[in-house]
């Protein structure tokens, strides 16, 4: 496992995925019964955006960075934008992952279990979640870790967002939502991958819509695919979304196409 989330922490990715994340726990928490997340890949909580990593690869400053810097983007990434201020109240240079994003969220009953495989980002996301109730950093693998630990019953929320380093990742988030849906049919599955070429984009789409629950795949593309060797964009894909989400994801990706992207790039949501 050689990837580490600190060299993209804060880019333009990470602004969907998190700025639609923090609308996904906030509806799940508004009023209701104990939600419970399940975190498959949870990195090390929170990033340095001064050190080494982030400032050599520069993918921050071409995307949270450039977030902060805009006063008119639209509502649905003021959630991020309060989060990433509220940190850096405390630490300057610094930009919340989905752990320390999740844990600042959750309300006193509710319960968080966090995964992640490496033992140096491990040891991290433990000092992440260590004064946040309710929330338990796990080494363990996520996939297994949501199948064996996701409740029969209860609000559930189970957020999968691997690093695609292996070639069965596509298929082992829609065997454990296949799996997590099978238990729990009202869970709610937040989804994240790459976008490098079509072909694997369909085949994916084609086979989480197969699990047959209701769900949307957000699309943002920075670029033409011309180059299926790069991550020209990504994709946030949720099963059993909550009200609003859907085009919340319409407004993030298209903006962040106008804004952040180069010529040709484009935000959309596919129904499931
Ligand atoms: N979700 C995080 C965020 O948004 O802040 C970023 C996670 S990063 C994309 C993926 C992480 O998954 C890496 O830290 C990697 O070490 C870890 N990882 C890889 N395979 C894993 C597995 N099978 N189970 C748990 N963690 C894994």
């Amino acid at each position: 496992m050689n990837y580490r989330h600190a060299f993209h922490a804060g880019n333009f990715a990470d602004l969907l995925k998190h700025a639609l994340l923090i609308e996904a726990v906030a509806a799940l928490t508004r009023a209701g019964p104990p939600l419970t997340v399940i975190d498959t890949h949870a990195g090390a909580g929170i990033y340095d955006l001064g050190d080494v990593p982030a400032t050599r690869t520069g993918e921050a400053a071409a995307g949270i960075e450039r977030l902060l810097a805009e006063p008119k983007a639209p509502e649905v990434f003021a959630g991020l934008v309060r989060a990433v201020k509220e940190v850096r109240r405390r630490a300057p240079r610094f930009y919340p992952g989905s752990p320390a994003l999740i844990g600042a969220a959750l309300r006193r009953n509710d319960s968080y279990i966090a995964c992640e495989l490496r033992p140096d980002d491990h040891t991290l996301l433990k000092q992440t979640l260590a004064k946040v109730g309710g929330a338990e950093a796990v080494r363990a693998d996520g996939y297994e870790t949501a199948v064996k630990r996701a409740p029969a019953a209860g609000r559930t929320l189970v957020v999968i967002d691997p690093p695609f380093e292996r070639a069965d990742d596509y298929q082992r988030i829609v065997e454990t939502s296949r799996a997590v849906l099978g238990r729990n049919k009202a869970a709610v599955m937040f989804i994240w991958l790459p976008i490098k070429d079509l072909d694997t984009l369909d085949r994916f789409e084609t086979g989480l819509a197969a699990v047959g629950a209701p769900g949307f795949l957000a699309e943002l593309r920075m670029r033409p695919l011309d180059d299926p060797l790069k991550m020209n964009g990504c994709a946030v894909a949720v099963l059993n979304p909550p009200a609003g989400l859907e085009s919340a994801a319409l407004t993030a990706a298209q903006w962040l196409a106008l804004n952040l992207g180069e010529k040709g790039a484009l935000g959309r949501v596919n129904r499931l």
